[in-house]
């Protein structure tokens, strides 16, 4: 039996492919380097190039690669010798004109600036202690996400960091310790692959990006890195930097743009396999159904294939946690589905389920109404969010924070995390008229992100003539809506800290001034962080807020007649495996002035009134029947 097994265990060897990055990159050995790159069928020639320097110089060798013996789109090179700290280039020429040198679609390391591919034996990026790195374990309705930009977070002096703007901010005390009180357990970081907008060149002077311009999708970013120029170095710093977050026990969720690259003309995809990877319009033209000018085409077998093996080789190689997918609606159903499947269980995925325009497909696309079929999958809920802080397509509309009555409904939506639930009312939600989500957890509870104005500039924006005392009332109350969701509650970094962006609303490439986090926040506005904190403990503590079942929550949580700008609903907690607390009430008021509910005539410890949460109780009341909720503030009570 043994025998038959490993017999098994060989032929199941031979008939696994080889993986993509062996098939279209390097495979470098310390005798010799074989380069592999797959083409269309109709290209002519392909060219290597071999250089001593990441940019700039001649190469030392030039090398016609010839036609893989078994395939007409495969072509292959060996080069002898010892190729490590080398850059390669490849040229593909169609049409008698060649595309321009890239470095292939399956680079694993970079020289500055991503044109070359380079050569470095992985193993030796490795920092000390690696193979003992582990993904924390975290179930997916235990999540707490943060989502962050490196140059926001560190690169203000009032942080006091050394590696300013740096992968390796993460791994100085400042940063984990402040995550840690915090309490957030996964930092969604934007996008940190390669990307095309910053000059690694000239990191002396300040450039900013958000990065939503894909060049190199398999290796970090040079910007972040200490020196963009030595190609080990931004893998090393970047493992350091997932090992140090993993220490805390904290997950690594990275922000992945698949739907679109930088450019077409000059982007890997173009210049080795000419319009195979991106969609177009009847007319010829190229669709644009990311805004940015073009669109890949997942449902092409070797786009799915490259997705599926770019998120494998992330979890692999830099042990990566998650995924957010950027746009995730220009995808279809079944790439989504097959990047689940190629994943372990404990990998969170989620993603924009919407594009930024139309889309040249005909077939179902990995839109928010089709998470139901994507199980395992999660998309962000705008339905919650705009009820809160108004709608996306103006900065200046307040919604529910602002006393808009009429938005109950999609917050109701968002509390039980996109389910059905017997007691909303669909045809009242914003954006849905029905639930999406099969379990809570396929929803992502927010009200602000990278995207738009941040909390502090929509209230502003938003409320006329907003005092500092109602602002922060606001605030606290709009994250207390998120953090009690039944969906896996998202923040943006620098929320706990009031931070603002100066009203800028698309900060993509604004300057430090305005996407810096100032922590000097952190003493001007004590109560937010400790508001914030005490939110996030009072939910991991409490499992009754992160059921993580759909029937469990049906089963268990109510909601109480509120009216306009009121919500409140009850939870059992006596039902939910692991809840000390019996009866949970929870209720928004966005009135000015205080309102009442009616709970059950009793003894009640309360959590969170005011400005103040605290799980171990602020006070207790006695309820003859009815509970006054303050203006513009959440109550949270139990027995
Ligand atoms: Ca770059």
């Amino acid at each position: 039996m043994k025998h038959l097994l490993s017999l098994v265990a060989i032929i199941m060897a031979l008939l696994v492919p080889q993986s993509i990055n062996a098939r279209t990159g390097v495979n470098y050995a310390p005798s010799a380097s074989a380069f592999t790159v797959e083409t269309n069928s109709d290209a002519q020639q392909v060219k290597l190039r071999i250089y001593n320097d990441g940019l700039g110089g001649k190469p030392v060798k030039t090398v016609n690669m010839k036609h893989s013996p078994s395939s007409n789109t495969l072509w292959q090179a060996t080069v002898k010798g010892d190729l490590k700290g080398k850059f390669y280039t490849f040229d593909v020429k169609y049409g008698g004109k060649f595309r321009g040198e890239c470095p292939g679609i399956w680079a694993t390391a970079v020289g500055v600036n991503g044109k070359r591919g380079a050569i470095v034996d992985m193993d030796e990026t490795n920092p000390h202690g690696w193979d003992n790195d582990k993904r924390p374990d975290i179930a997916a309705n235990d999540l707490i996400l943060y989502e962050m930009h490196h140059r926001d977070f560190s690169i203000d002096e009032s942080g006091g960091f050394s590696n300013k703007g740096k992968f390796l901010a993460l791994t100085e005390p400042r940063a984990i310790e402040h995550l840690k009180e915090l309490g957030v357990n996964a930092v969604h970081i934007l996008p940190s692959f390669d990307y095309a907008s910053v000059d690694e060149t000239r990191l002396d002077q300040p450039q900013y990006n958000w990065g939503y311009d894909p060049l190199n999708y398999n290796v970090p970013e040079g910007g972040y890195s200490t020196d963009p120029c030595k190609p080990e170095v931004r893998i090393r710093e970047f493992k350091q930097m997932v090992q140090a977050l993993h220490k805390a026990g904290i997950k690594v969720i990275l922000d992945v743009v698949y739907n679109h690259t930088w450019n077409i003309d000059g982007s890997n995809f173009q210049r080795t396999r000419p319009d195979y990877f991106y969609r177009k319009n009847a007319d010829g033209t190229y669709s644009n159904g990311s805004g940015c000018g073009n669109e890949t085409a997942s449902e092409r077998e070797a786009m799915r294939e490259f997705m599926v093996e770019s998120v494998k080789y992330w979890v692999e190689e830099y042990h990566i946690d998650g995924f957010r997918f950027d746009l995730m609606g220009v995808h279809d159903i079944e790439t989504m589905n097959a990047i689940r499947k190629a994943l372990p269980n404990d990998i969170f995925i989620y993603g924009e389920g919407w594009s930024a325009g139309s889309c040249a497909y005909t077939g179902e696309l990995a839109m928010k109404a089709n998470i139901g079929r994507m199980p395992g999958i999660a998309a962000f809920s705008d339905e919650m969010r705009d009820a809160l802080r108004g709608p996306w397509d103006s900065n200046s509309k307040a919604a529910f924070l602002g006393g808009v009555k009429g938005n109950e409904e999609s917050i109701k939506f968002g509390i039980v995390g996109a389910i059905r639930h017997h007691g909303i009312d669909y045809s009242q939600v914003n954006y849905s008229k029905a639930p999406y989500a099969l379990e809570p957890t396929q929803m992502i509870a927010y009200v602000s992100c990278h995207d738009d104005m941040c909390l502090v500039d929509r209230l502003k924006a938003s409320i006329k003539d907003i005092t500092m005392d109602e602002l922060i009332r606001l605030d606290l109350m709009a994250q207390t809506v998120v953090m009690t969701s039944q969906g896996v509650p998202f923040m943006l970094s620098g929320e706990e800290m009031l931070r603002d962006k100066k009203g800028v609303h698309n900060s993509f490439e604004s300057p430090d001034s305005i996407n810096h986090l100032d922590w000097d926040n952190l003493e001007r506005y004590p109560q937010v962080m400790e508001y914030y904190k005490n939110l996030i403990a009072m939910r991991k503590a409490h499992p009754a807020f992160h059921m993580g079942s759909a029937d469990m929550v049906r089963r268990n949580l109510d909601f109480l007649p509120g009216g306009n700008c009121l919500v409140a609903y009850h939870i059992n907690g006596r039902n939910v495996p692991g809840e000390t607390w019996g009866d949970i009430y929870v209720a928004f008021n966005a009135h000015k002035r205080a309102r009442t509910i009616e709970i059950p005539a009793g003894e009640y410890t309360v959590v969170t009134r005011n400005i103040k949460c605290d799980p171990a109780g602020i006070t207790t009341v006695r309820s003859d029947g009815k509970v006054t909720i303050p203006a513009q503030s959440a109550l949270i009570l139990h027995n």
